[in-house]
């Protein structure tokens, strides 16, 4: 049976910080709609394109069917935004790694087969400013284009992942704005923090974007230098999200981006798992945390926790 919103929004309690969702299979969102999240704040389109559609978008387009990437992409975008609407839906443009771009179907003729180090390889923003990748992010703009357009779901917006210049950064925006999509009042731009580069050039990218999120997966990952694929170093202790190195990171990249009015929010695994990390992130000052499903209503309780403490703490410190 379903339960309305406002008889959730009497349940949990309302926070500051706001919480939001982490989703990828569209389906699922028939599951969670009535969870108490403000909006999704990492939408992963990987699994659309691997198990939905199945197929290279660049075999699609030799193939003259790109209709078939752009419609089932739309589709399953579309899905999403309409259950949760008006809550927003920050959908990431695709990040798969060669090596798994290559499994699609039609695809290894497109993908360099030489490559190491595909985690450090040619992976995000990388691909869609290079052929022959970047006619097929063009896909992936057309898809949002007619979510927010043609189907009228104007809760959508976009997410640049795995960023490591302004300059390609700048490319992508512009390749975009060809396709008909200007960043605007009402179509925000978010990019991922997951190369330690954005960080330190916080301030140069809270000019070009309305919002960052960080990908603690991936800049644990490159902050410490440890695969986060390996089980030794894990096993070892070496990939944690709470390191030192990665909080310090994360409050830097608060303080710049505040100070040109971007927002920040992190959608990688650290805060569904780690209670301490949440914290942290809220004294921080974060604009919003979004979590697996699971942990959606858990972190709620923490934060909106955690935020009475700070107002008390602050009233005493007042008096
Ligand atoms: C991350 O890196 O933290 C992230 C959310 O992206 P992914 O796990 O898909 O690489
Ligand atoms: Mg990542």
């Amino acid at each position: 049976e379903k339960i309305s919103l406002e008889f959730l929004a009497d349940l949990y309690p309302v926070t500051g910080t706001k919480i939001y969702m982490n989703l990828g299979e569209p389906d699922e969102i028939d599951r969670y709609v009535n969870l108490p999240f403000d909006g999704i704040g990492l939408m992963r389109v990987e699994f659309i394109i691997s198990s939905k559609i199945g197929y290279h978008p660049l075999y699609l387009i030799d193939q003259g069917k790109p209709e078939i990437f752009v419609d089932g992409l739309a589709d399953g975008i579309a899905k999403v935004a309409a259950a949760i609407s008006p809550r927003p839906l920050v959908v990431r443009f695709s990040d798969f790694k060669t090596n798994e771009y290559s499994r699609l179907k039609g695809g290894d003729k497109y993908e360099p087969s030489d490559e190491r180090n595909p985690m450090i390889g040619w992976r995000g923003v990388s691909r869609y400013i290079q052929k022959p990748y970047e006619p097929a992010f063009r896909l992936e703009v057309r898809a949002i284009k007619k979510v927010r357009e043609e189907m009228g779901l104007k809760n959508v917006y976009v997410m640049f992942p795995f960023v490591r210049t302004t300059w390609e950064l700048e490319r992508a925006m512009k390749i975009m704005e060809e396709e008909g999509l200007r960043r605007g009042k009402d179509f925000k731009v978010w990019i991922m923090v997951e190369v330690p580069s954005t960080v330190i050039l916080a301030e140069e990218f809270a000019k070009m974007v309305d919002g960052f999120s960080v990908g603690s997966n991936d800049l644990t990952q490159l902050t410490l230098g440890v695969d986060r694929d390996s089980s030794l170093l894990a096993k070892m202790g070496y990939f944690d999200e709470r390191d030192p190195a990665v909080l310090k990171s994360i409050g830097m990249l608060i303080d710049a981006a505040h100070k040109y009015n971007a927002t920040v929010s992190i959608c990688g695994q650290a805060p569904s798992v780690y209670p301490e990390i949440v914290e942290n992130l809220v004294r921080k000052g974060i604009d919003s945390i979004s979590v697996n499903p699971d942990a959606v209503i858990r972190v709620r309780r923490h934060v909106a926790s955690v935020e009475r403490r700070i107002l008390v703490e602050n009233s005493i410190k007042k008096s």
